[in-house]
């Protein structure tokens, strides 16, 4: 059967949860997952996901900086969810970067977590003079198979173009805060332009979403909330993004966005709400 197409007319196909984009040759990442910062301790790790994965998300985000990869691993486990339907990601810290220190940062990861390979691995944070190593761990170790993509996150201009002439695999992804108030439009054309998929994290402003205006007005028009006119609006630019939440009910709102579509001129109107403002 011919895999579904990611794109139609131009624009991103957004029918399901399921859907997904084609990030590197033959690597399809769900366009919504879930985060899983500040999600800690045995308990709130299996509440969230076990609610997540019930509610069909297929893409975690997690970290080596996040303490809670070996709770996730456990939770993955059980779930009976079959591997190649689930996308995990983690992340090398700054602290871990390095060609050795990469690949031992990058097993430990994998242990934790139980499984064989992950699905995408990612530089936390720049670490401008280790770049070039721990991108040659990176590549080693998706040349093995133990990685299917390799990307970055917190990536400026400026990180890139000192990857580009040590790299021979291109970041498949750059991961970044991306939100109604922080819209970084010259760094999404530069990652798009350089066939980078852009991945936006605190999509909700870490919540604050939900007391601006003018996207509770036009949640209203659809019967929807604010967060979920954020989360519709991030992927109907084509930008793949993973809301946090440790309630069943929020993360069952956050995955409730695939029966309405806004308008052009609902997104011109979030598009102008970018203040160049960071939440973190
Ligand atoms: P989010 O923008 O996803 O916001 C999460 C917060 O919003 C939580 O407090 C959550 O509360 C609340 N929330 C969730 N859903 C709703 C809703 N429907 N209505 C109102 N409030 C809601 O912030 P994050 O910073 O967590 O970013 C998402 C993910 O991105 C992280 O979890 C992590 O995986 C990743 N990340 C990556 C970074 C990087 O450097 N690469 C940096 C930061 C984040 P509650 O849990 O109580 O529901």
């Amino acid at each position: 059967m011919a895999p579904t197409p990611d794109v139609e007319h131009g624009e991103p196909v957004l029918r399901s949860i399921a859907d997904c984009v084609e990030i590197a040759p033959g690597v399809m990442m769900p366009r919504l997952g879930v985060g899983t910062s500040h999600v800690v301790g045995t308990l709130e790790v299996e509440h969230a996901l076990d609610a997540a994965l019930g509610l069909g998300y297929r893409l975690i985000d997690t970290a080596a900086a996040y303490g809670n990869e070996a709770e996730i691993g456990v939770v993955l486990e059980r779930s009976g969810v079959p591997r190649d339907e689930l996308f995990v990601t983690s992340k090398v810290w700054p602290s871990d970067q390095g060609y050795q220190r990469t690949l031992r940062a990058f097993e430990k990861s994998r242990d934790r977590l139980g499984l064989d390979y992950l699905d995408l691995y990612l530089i936390h944070w720049p670490e401008p003079s280790l770049a070039a190593e721990t991108w040659q761990a990176f590549e080693e170790l998706r040349a093995r198979g133990e990685l299917r993509a390799i990307g970055v996150s917190n990536y400026m201009v400026s990180d890139f173009e000192r990857l580009w002439p040590t790299a021979t695999v291109p970041p498949a992804i750059d991961q970044i805060e991306f939100h109604p108030y922080l819209q970084r439009p010259s760094l999404v054309e530069y990652c798009r332009d350089h066939r980078v998929v852009v991945q936006a994290w605190s999509p909700l402003m870490r919540g604050r979403v939900s007391s601006i205006p003018q996207l509770a007005e036009i949640g209203r028009r659809h019967s929807k909330t604010a967060a979920q006119v954020t989360i519709r609006w991030i992927l109907q630019k084509g930008i793949i993004t993973i809301p946090k939440s440790t309630h069943p009910e929020r993360l069952q709102e956050n995955a409730d966005v695939f029966d309405f579509t806004l308008a052009g001129d609902e997104m011109a109107a979030i598009d102008a709400l970018d203040r160049r403002q960071h939440e973190s």
